[in-house]
């Protein structure tokens, strides 16, 4: 089974807008419609285990 991609939080480099994007989204802002986000720092790690 497929674990559940998690939804990644980006600030809007234009309104600041937070914008909550799931794994195939356009990245792009929901408010402004500006296309340049920055990735949220998130609390946890994000680790890949690469085999
Ligand atoms: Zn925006």
């Amino acid at each position: 089974m497929d674990p559940q991609p998690e939804p990644v939080s980006y600030i809007c480099g234009d309104c600041g807008a937070e914008n909550t994007l799931k794994q195939g989204d356009v990245i792009q802002c929901r408010e402004c419609g500006y296309r340049i986000l920055y990735k949220k720092r998130t609390r946890r790690i994000v680790q890949y285990e690469a085999r």
